[in-house]
């Protein structure tokens, strides 16, 4: 790629901001930003007007077809492609797209989940234009991003509730600004930087291991003699096959107008991430979902395959999605930038104790927005956030929060400087505090990091949470403002009673140690560890009401997509089950019989010629791996009696419950004999690569 075409390249396949104001008459493109800006509906006329300067684009950029791209429940992107063909007589067509195939589209919505919302007999679903996201061109096909909702009105998408929540946060922002005398502002938007971790393996590996291909991760396999103990991957020299795919994928991205920047090496062996630059949360889901979904075809077309399974080898770091979240005015001022004197700078001290109230009061919508069975399997485990929500503020915010509350005077810790000891490097100041790697939410300098969410989620849920539960505080705290005689009192006194009621979600330790389990529980934070003890919490009497009351998801829909996701843990585990007991049976168990066979045919080799093999290797291995073979099978045995015995008459709930408790129990022990196996034949009696061939495979 000639580099200096970067700026020319970037939002090729987009239809944006400056194509539309080149290609649509002027007073279309002012009423479409009425639209985009204010919420302002689109009538028939302007609709079409759009529509066709938008095909006419499309077309030059090479597209035949066109989508309305859309987020259902599954969590990955959804497309149905309509040519722009229309037959004309003579035999011959013309391209032609309307206004109304624009905004409105009618999928069969049957296939897709929807939580018990929709019998399948009442298939119809819609799809409708989000004119706040930009359209673009993807192999060939104009997409429009859109909403999905059922017949009956219910949301069955993504999307949905991430705008709803966006206007939810940016209506009680605007009302506290208002109140601190803010003139300025019209708007104010949730802000999204979504870091994205994943694997890259060898594309080989999928035929020859199931277990990557149908679940995504590995179910067995031994611990290598090299793992990440060494920590020499972390941010080291990236090696050419990796570089050609981040290259490959950047072009990929930038036509696309995703502003991906940082790349890097992550911790793990064969483990990178991409952080894009932020942007309103609405774009950056969007945008997320497309870098998955280019991520994993570029990889395929250079003979890779893209691993975003949170936890795709055992005893090695997980994959995580860091989602960092913010709010902008739209004057551009972060209003989480604490400026020169935090101490002094009470509005921002406002919005800060906002987020504490709201990550203390929703610790468990937080947690299940980040809940699945693969998720299951990083959370709380190796170098992973752990399932805990406690939130880090460093040492300086929360002393200075502290000061309110118990009314003793502030007193700044004098900056630092660094000093390199070396003359040429110039000494420099330090950030007043260090960064906590450990924390599940992270308030690192201007904005938050919520790093719970797994690497193949969508980031739609975090954000809804964060939106409505910020929504929510900012709503109660304007109540007071409100209703009071001294604003800078008030302001003052809001902060301090929200450190008093609050203030045990701040923990700028370790949350990677024991004592913080211990310390946690008696703060009273939750532990939700698993999903389906998580989920429940998500159509809560509590949660409930609060959605409810900011407009965001009805009763019914919380409790359609509680189930929905029970559902698919439950789906996921028997299949991973399936596919265990599947490998043992036709893999792994005739290899070890096959390799004993061979260790016999020796000893008896030996025993003919007048040889002693009662305690010779052959003898002795044989033993050992075939003790471990009926070991082996008594634990298939065992899974495939797990699988069968599923509760099926009995809810998700419960289901998943058993899933948990029961299946994947089973499957623990089944991997632990497994992999004893694998630890003791030869690598050619193996059927699978190892963990050593998988992780050094690229
Ligand atoms: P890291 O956390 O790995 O050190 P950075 O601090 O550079 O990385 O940023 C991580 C992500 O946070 C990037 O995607 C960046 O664009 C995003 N980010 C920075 N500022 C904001 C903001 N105000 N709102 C949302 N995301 C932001
Ligand atoms: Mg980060």
């Amino acid at each position: 790629m000639n580099k200096t075409g970067v700026p020319e390249m970037f939002g090729s396949m987009v239809f944006n901001d400056e194509v539309m104001r080149a290609r649509l008459p002027k007073d279309v493109y002012n009423a479409l930003h009425l639209t985009i800006d204010e919420g302002r509906e689109l009538d028939t006329a302007l609709a079409n007007s759009i529509a066709t300067a938008m095909k006419e684009w499309a077309l030059e950029k090479g597209a035949t077809h066109f989508t309305h791209w859309f987020q259902p429940m599954t969590g990955i992107t959804a497309e149905k492609h309509d040519s722009f063909i229309v037959p004309q007589e003579g035999g011959k067509v013309i391209m032609e797209f309307s206004g109304k195939e624009l905004r409105k589209g009618e999928p069969d919505a049957s296939s897709f989940p929807h939580g018990g919302l929709r019998e399948t007999f009442e298939a119809r679903g819609y799809t409708a234009w989000d004119p706040t996201s930009y359209a673009f061109v993807k192999d060939n096909s104009l997409c429009i991003p859109t909403v999905f909702c059922s017949y009956s009105g219910e949301m069955l998408d993504k999307k949905t509730p991430l705008l709803r929540s966006a206007e939810a946060v940016n209506r009680q922002a605007v009302r506290i600004l208002k109140l601190l005398g803010d003139t300025e502002t019209t708007r104010v938007i949730p802000t999204a930087g979504v870091e994205q971790e994943y694997f890259l393996i060898d594309k080989s590996a999928l035929e020859k291991r199931k277990d990557i291909a149908f679940t995504g991760r590995t179910l067995f396999g031994a611990a290598p003699p090299k793992g990440q103990q060494l920590d020499d991957h972390y941010f080291g020299a990236i090696r050419p096959r990796v570089m050609a795919f981040m290259c490959e994928l950047n072009e990929e991205l930038w036509k696309l107008g995703v502003l991906a920047k940082t790349e890097h090496n992550e911790a793990a062996p064969a483990q990178h991430e991409l952080a894009p630059i932020y942007s309103n949360a609405n774009t950056a889901t969007d945008h997320n979902q497309l870098t998955m979904e280019i991520m994993k075809k570029v990889a395929d077309r250079q003979g890779l395959a893209c691993l975003l399974h949170e936890k795709p080898f055992k005893g090695i770091n997980g994959s995580g999605k860091h989602n960092n979240w913010s709010l902008s005015t739209n004057g551009g001022e972060n209003l989480f930038d604490p400026g020169k004197d935090p101490s002094k700078n009470l509005h921002f001290l406002l919005f800060l104790s906002a987020v504490v109230h709201a990550v203390d009061e929703h610790q468990d919508l937080l947690r299940t927005s980040a809940v699945s069975a693969s998720n299951d399997q990083r959370l709380g485990g190796y170098e992973a956030p752990p399932a805990i929500v406690s939130m880090f503020l460093g040492d300086e915010l929360t002393n200075i929060l502290e000061s309110f509350a118990t009314g003793e005077s502030y007193s700044a810790a004098p900056a630092q400087r660094m000093k390199t000891g070396v003359d040429a490097i110039p000494d420099f100041k330090k950030d007043t505090s260090d960064r906590n790697r450990t924390s599940p939410f992270a308030f690192t300098g201007n904005k938050f990091e919520f790093r719970m969410v797994g690497s193949s989620q969508s980031v739609s849920d975090p954000n809804v949470v964060l939106n409505t539960a910020v929504a929510d505080a900012l709503a109660i705290f304007a109540e007071r403002l409100e209703k009071c005689d001294n604003i800078e009192e008030e302001i003052k006194a809001i902060i301090a009673d929200t450190y008093k009621a609050h203030g045990r979600i701040i923990f700028n330790g370790n949350n990677y140690s024991a004592e913080w389990v211990e310390e946690s529980k008696r703060r009273g934070l939750l532990n939700l560890a698993t999903t389906p003890e998580a989920l429940p919490c998500l159509k809560s009497e509590k949660s409930v009401a609060l959605f409810e009351r900011h407009g965001i998801f009805t009763e019914t829909e919380l409790v359609a997509r509680c189930e929905l996701q029970l559902e698919n843990y439950v789906k996921v585990v028997m299949i991973e089950a399936h596919t265990m007991s599947d490998m043992s049976k036709k893999g792994i168990i005739p290899a070890v019989i096959g390799y004993t066979g061979q260790l016999a045919e020796v000893a008896a080799a030996k025993k003919s010629i007048g040889m002693d093999v009662e305690n010779s290797v052959e003898t002795k291995l044989t033993r050992y791996i075939s003790g471990l073979t009926s070991d082996m099978f008594e634990k298939i045995e065992a899974l495939d009696k797990a699988y069968a015995e599923l509760p099926e008459s009995e809810s998700y709930q419960i289901q998943a419950e058993y899933c948990r408790d029961v299946v994947l129990s089973a499957m623990e022990d089944l991997r632990a004999v497994a992999d004893e196996m694998e630890h003791n034949i030869s690598r050619e009696a193996w059927p699978f690569p190892a963990y050593g061939d998988l992780l050094y495979s690229v």
